[in-house]
């Protein structure tokens, strides 16, 4: 890339509140459609026990970090005043591995990339590494932060994706879960893979089945749920042991491949139930407890360290930017 062929592009001021504020989540407000009657019939809905199930070999766990190093200007290379916004980020996904009492790390992918609406966009190259352009379309109905948001978050699905499929395939168990901290949308058609809900905005069940998810005892679930939103998926809550505190403390709601059959959901259901327990951190290791299950927990320290000094990456961009 020279000086002449390049584009032109300029850094903000550095603003370590940015992106903060710009998170994407789900936002399918409660637009659901749920379908109760997956494993048993609606009007026999009650807690279910753990039942004794036959452990995987090992547990993955699968996670990603992103921070936005820094929004930049891309000049229009028409020549007009004009300029487009763009974020710099950098993300990181990884896989811990828990066998035989212990956990281990398998596999790490740190990137870096640029996200924006610009017509054109190359990439960025700087001290710190390389920002790998990514265009997004704009939306009409969605604003700016949001659609560069989401293209930054559909990356980081997409490594965490590769970082799990390489871990696998190098992977030592015959027989593993897979668990992917988040939704499991895009993820699906991963083999024996669930998705890890933590925290819950948004109410999915009807009122009276609602309130039964608040009387779950630990280790305790919910039958497994079709519901779609603007995905499909099956989907059970599930109750991990506890200190007490608020009705949902210690819930978690597990997504499961809508293509299961009841026999297969089932199963999986009852093995998250078996051994998702075991992971669940305490108050004191974590404020998030116990929904944080501390090899995520670990992983995501992990993952920031690796992401790099972000005052160092911030000024190799300048650089970069500057030449
Ligand atoms: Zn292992």
């Amino acid at each position: 890339m020279t000086a002449i062929a390049g584009m032109n592009f300029s850094i903000d001021a550095w603003d370590p509140g940015y992106g903060s504020s710009m998170e994407a989540e789900e936002l399918g407000r409660s637009q659901a459609e749920v379908e109760l009657d997956v494993e048993v019939p609606e009007a026999e809905w009650a807690p279910i026990d753990p039942s004794p199930v036959p452990a995987p070999e090992a547990v993955l766990f699968v996670d990603g970090v992103r921070r936005i190093d820094a929004r930049v200007w891309i000049d229009d290379p028409a020549g007009t005043n004009s300029a487009s916004i763009g974020i710099c980020a950098s993300y990181a996904a990884g896989v811990v591995c828990c066998c035989e009492g212990q956990a281990h790390v398998v596999g790490t992918d740190v990137r870096r990339g640029l996200f924006t609406v610009a017509p054109r966009a190359d990439d960025i190259v700087t001290p710190a590494g390389i920002y790998t352009a990514h265009r997004a379309a704009a939306k009409e109905d969605k604003p700016l932060p949001v659609v560069l948001s989401s293209a930054l978050q559909e990356q980081l699905a997409l490594a965490e994706e590769e970082t799990a499929v390489k871990a696998r395939t190098a992977g030592h168990a015959r027989d593993d879960l897979l668990v992917v901290d988040g939704p499991l949308r895009g993820r699906a058609h991963l083999d024996r893979a669930v998705g890890f809900i933590k925290s819950h905005q948004t109410t999915y069940l009807p009122g009276e089945l609602n309130a039964l998810v608040g009387s779950l005892g630990a280790h305790q679930r919910t039958p497994v749920f079709l519901m779609g939103t603007t995905w499909v998926r099956h989907s059970w809550y599930l109750r991990l042991p506890s200190a007490g505190g608020p009705p949902w403390s210690g819930v978690v709601r597990v997504e499961a491949a809508p293509h299961l059959g009841r026999e297969q959901v089932a199963e999986l259901a009852n093995v998250t139930q078996s051994v998702l327990g075991r992971f669940a951190s305490v108050a004191y290791k974590d404020s998030r407890a116990p929904q944080n299950l501390y090899p995520i927990a670990g992983l995501e320290r992990d993952l920031r360290h690796r992401l790099g000094d972000q005052q160092f990456v911030y000024r190799a961009l300048r650089l970069a930017a500057a030449r």
